[in-house]
């Protein structure tokens, strides 16, 4: 393809998006964004400087002030703000807990949104995997390889409290299907839009996820060049 290929994946909390986009972008020589870090980011920057997550108007004009980066080398991952380094700092569970109410903002979606398709337009690789929830709908309505990942509740519960040590299995299902009834409030990431291939994961392993992932890629990719030879 002569433009950047652009792959779209949605899906659930605790689906395993962003391990699984990561290891095919790898894979592909594709490159990896991450989107749900810029909302977690911008979570982090509002409680850093005490600005009330509930309150719109607060987080709206906290924007003007968010100068936000993320690498999109599957292999040189970082998340920074200003000059600092956040990481690992928006893994944090004061941030995962306030992340949906930032989310919620009309004004921090369309922000993003705007951001997310200028990050995309900017890499020099043949192609991108852009994770969220939003991205076969919103963000990247157009992409060639529109995926949904999913897995039952259960599975991805399971997955995520074997990812989180200390934190019992319980506290990790509440959480987890908090966050989700919250998000999906904005955004339907349960279902699959018209187009987009769903990606069941419960039964395959974490590679066997990943294969399919670049299965779809190549046979998308491919099917292009027999229409445009
Ligand atoms: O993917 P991750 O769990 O890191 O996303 C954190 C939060 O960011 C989600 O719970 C959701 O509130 C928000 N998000 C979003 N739209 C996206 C990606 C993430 O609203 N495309």
């Amino acid at each position: 393809m002569s433009t950047t290929t652009v792959v779209a994946i949605d899906g659930p909390a605790g689906s395993g998006k962003s391990s699984v986009s990561r290891a095919a972008a790898a894979d592909l020589g594709f490159a990896y964004l991450d989107t749900g870090a810029a909302y977690r980011a911008l979570a982090w920057f509002c409680l850093e400087r005490g600005i009330d997550t509930l309150g719109s108007n607060e987080i709206t004009d906290a924007l003007q002030e968010f100068d936000y980066a993320i690498g999109t080398d599957p292999d040189g991952y970082f998340v920074r703000v200003g000059d600092g380094d956040v990481t690992d700092d928006i893994r944090e569970p004061r941030v995962t807990t306030v992340v949906s109410s930032v989310a919620r903002v009309p004004e921090v979606r369309s922000y993003l949104v705007e951001l997310f398709r200028s990050i995309i337009a900017g890499v020099p690789n043949d192609g991108i995997i852009v994770e969220g929830r939003d991205i076969t709908t919103v963000v990247a309505p157009d992409a060639p390889v529109r995926i949904l990942l999913t897995a039952t509740e259960e599975a991805r519960m399971g997955r995520r409290s074997a990812e989180l040590t200390g934190v019992d299995a319980s506290t990790t299902a509440r959480e987890l299907s908090s966050r989700d009834a919250q998000d999906s409030r904005v955004v339907d990431f349960m279902n699959a839009a018209d187009g987009v291939t769903t990606i069941d994961s419960t039964d395959l392993d974490f590679d066997q996820t990943v294969q399919a992932v670049v299965s779809l890629v190549h046979s998308a990719v491919d099917k292009h060049r027999m229409r445009n030879p």
